[in-house]
């Protein structure tokens, strides 16, 4: 064994928070991560955690303590978002108008209203999910989320490039903060509650900081590499 001490989840956790500016909100990102472990870093004071299926949050929901904040920031499929609807702070990743839909034909169900920010597509990966800049754009313009009572759009999340080209990364977050200005102020009136840009990971998170993120979402940094 050598003596080298590892550095425990409390200080893996102090750590990233020293580093973070003020005004950036940290989404702990739990996924595949146990209970256990999820209520040392609360324990460290850390209120808001990240999940991105369904039944691991809600089974996680179920044994730790009410007053975390839960964001949903996986692809959800239509048919698990009954369930999630009254669990979620913010449901990070609506990909798609009709997810939209449905969030607020359930939310209305459960008389209550969801906060939730609509997932950008930048990448250069097919695989990743969320809109185009330009469906975003048509669908803001279209006016169809202003009879949603039961949403409330709240921002942008996205996911850069998974490259080790930082020139690249940087670029997919400056698109990202360009349109979520552009929407700040283009529907100041309609969306007041627009305030909130979600990117940047264990990785890449200060150049989505310097591109003007005020959420961001840790996992690895905090809890160490994921067992998938
Ligand atoms: C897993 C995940 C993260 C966290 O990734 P790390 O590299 O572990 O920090 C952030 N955002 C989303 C959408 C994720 O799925």
């Amino acid at each position: 064994m050598s003596e080298r001490l590892q550095q425990s989840i409390e200080e893996r956790y102090k750590s990233v928070l020293a580093q973070i500016p003020a005004g950036v909100k940290l989404v702990a990102v739990s996924k595949f991560h146990p209970v256990s472990l999820i209520k040392e870093v609360y324990d460290a004071g850390q209120r808001v955690f990240g999940e991105s299926r369904v039944k691991e949050l809600l089974d996680k929901e179920r044994c730790l303590p009410d007053d975390i904040q839960w964001h949903f920031i996986g692809h959800l499929q239509t048919n698990k978002v009954r369930q999630i609807i009254g669990k979620t702070a913010l449901i990070e990743s609506v990909d798609s108008e009709r997810l939209l839909i449905l969030i607020d034909e359930e939310s209305r169900k459960k008389g209550i209203v969801t906060d939730v920010l609509l997932q950008l597509h930048v990448a250069l990966e097919e695989t990743k999910f969320g809109m185009s800049e330009d469906e975003l754009i048509d669908f803001l313009a279209s006016g169809k989320y202003e009879v949603l009572s039961n949403v409330r759009l709240r921002g942008l999340m996205t996911m850069a490039t998974n490259t080790e080209d930082m020139d690249r990364v940087k670029k997919d977050f400056a698109t990202a903060s360009r349109v979520f200005r552009k929407v700040k102020e283009q529907y100041k009136d309609s969306l007041p509650l627009w305030d909130t840009l979600s990117m940047g990971m264990s990785g890449d998170w200060p150049l989505a900081v310097e591109e003007g993120a005020n959420t961001i979402r840790i996992g690895s940094s905090i809890f160490g590499e994921r067992e998938y």
